[in-house]
């Protein structure tokens, strides 16, 4: 994967871009140019049609009924669960469980896991390029159990500083809490080395894979991490899904994360048992649709491969890195070696607001992404409260990355 010059995709990005509507629209009388990607993916044709499949067939709630509507949306439900799990490699479909997003994800790990084994004077490590999702939990833990958070800092480079990892996980760690690919350096993290630490200490490894698993291979039991979050909106999917996946025994011996209709197994007026993996954290009436249009983008990015969908990004980024870096007036951040990174580029203009590029490459049709990307810390370590991001996925081409610089110049004029 290393020698991206001659990768060559084998997938037609014209032939992926008829499959979605949107990129049909005109923005501002101009064809759009979508690279806010890492913020939320644009859908197929085949996953806005499950959705309404679904509502126009299927529509019933799920586990309760005996009525043929409710078996197959049940069916359908649990299938999508299988197709997840299969994407990821997780052993079994039960270690999959729904959330709304990779934020609630994080916080169900913190407020259930982190809550029965973590105790005054433990430490909690994460990085200091994690999404204020894989903070404030954290934050919120550490205070409440007196326990100390630990931060894996970056260099300006982009890259995790490791040379005291041993000082920095030690056995008094308990979790090991981090982003596989940064949203805002896009830089790609040595989850593996930290995994073996992690485990040498006895401490469990999450990792945030909203960035990763839409973008690469990602196979949990190969990584042998404890816990993997995302988010399907990120990956064709629609909003309102999210994933939790976690080690089948850490997720048996977890507390429920709310309780209610269907993550019980029997209730009398004085008690209640908990149902089996992966219902006890399923609270009430799930996400059926939005969880059967997540197997459906699955099914789609399977399709493409995700071998190639990981290369495609990797030339556009070694592609935008090298046009964008071209211009004088651009500061980029994160690693400069385009191997080291996923689709996202972040990026400073010298005497252009972030905001301003922003609305000013708006009026051309390109949408970007402006603002401290949910990782405040991060961004103002760079003495700046705000960045200019672009990233990329399977629809997107060169030619648009050209669109993408040749809007900034064209900016550049409008504010002279
Ligand atoms: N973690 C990372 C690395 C992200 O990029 C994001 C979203 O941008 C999140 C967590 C939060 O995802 P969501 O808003 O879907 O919960």
């Amino acid at each position: 994967m290393n020698d991206i010059e001659n990768l060559i995709p084998t997938f037609d990005v014209e032939d992926v871009r008829a499959d979605f509507p949107i990129l049909n629209r005109k923005i501002n009388g101009m064809d759009l140019v979508y690279l806010d990607n890492a913020a939320t993916t644009q859908k197929p044709r085949h996953v806005i049609d499950a959705l309404t499949r679904y509502y126009e067939e299927t529509n019933a709630n799920v586990h309760r009924g005996v009525h043929t509507l409710s078996v197959e949306a049940t069916d359908a439900y649990e299938l999508a669960r299988e197709k997840v799990a299969g994407f990821i490699n997780a052993p079994r479909p039960e270690t999959v469980i729904w959330t709304r997003n990779t934020s609630e994800s994080l916080n169900l790990v913190a407020a259930t896991w982190a809550e029965e084994h973590v105790a005054k004077g433990d430490n909690i490590v994460i990085t200091a390029m994690e999404h204020h999702s894989n903070i404030v939990p954290w934050q919120q833990l550490a205070t409440k159990k007196q326990a100390e958070l630990r931060y894996i800092v970056a260099g300006k480079d982009g890259v995790l500083e490791l040379s005291n990892i041993s000082n920095i996980i030690d056995s008094n760690t308990k979790i090991v809490s981090m982003t596989h690919v940064s949203n805002v350096l896009g830089t790609v993290n040595p989850v593996d080395e930290l995994t073996r630490r992690a485990h040498q200490v006895g401490a469990v490894m999450l990792i945030d894979a909203a960035q990763s698993v839409p973008h690469m291979p990602v196979d949990v039991q190969a990584m042998d991490v404890d816990f993997l979050c995302f988010s399907a909106h990120k990956m064709l999917g629609p909003t309102g899904i999210g994933v939790l996946y976690g080690k089948y025994d850490l997720l048996n011996d977890m507390s429920p994360f709310m309780f209610g209709g269907d993550m019980i197994l029997e209730v009398t007026y004085e008690d209640a048992k908990w149902n089996d993996l992966p219902y006890k954290f399923e609270a009430g009436t799930p996400n059926i649709a939005d969880a059967i249009a997540t197997g459906a983008a699955v099914d789609y990015l399977n399709n493409l491969g995700m071998e190639n969908i990981w290369r495609h990004e990797q030339e556009l980024t070694a592609y935008a890195l090298a046009q964008m870096s071209a211009l004088p007036s651009l500061t980029i951040i994160g690693p400069k070696d385009p191997t080291l990174r996923g689709g996202v580029i972040s990026f400073m203009h010298d005497s252009i607001h972030p905001h301003d590029l922003g609305t000013g490459l708006d009026q051309l049709g390109i949408a970007i992404r402006t603002g401290h990307h949910c990782a405040m810390p991060l961004v103002r370590s760079y003495d700046v409260v705000a960045a200019a991001r672009a990233s990329f996925y399977i629809y997107n081409s060169k030619h648009e990355i050209d669109e993408l610089v040749n809007g900034i110049s064209e900016t550049e004029g409008y504010f002279a």
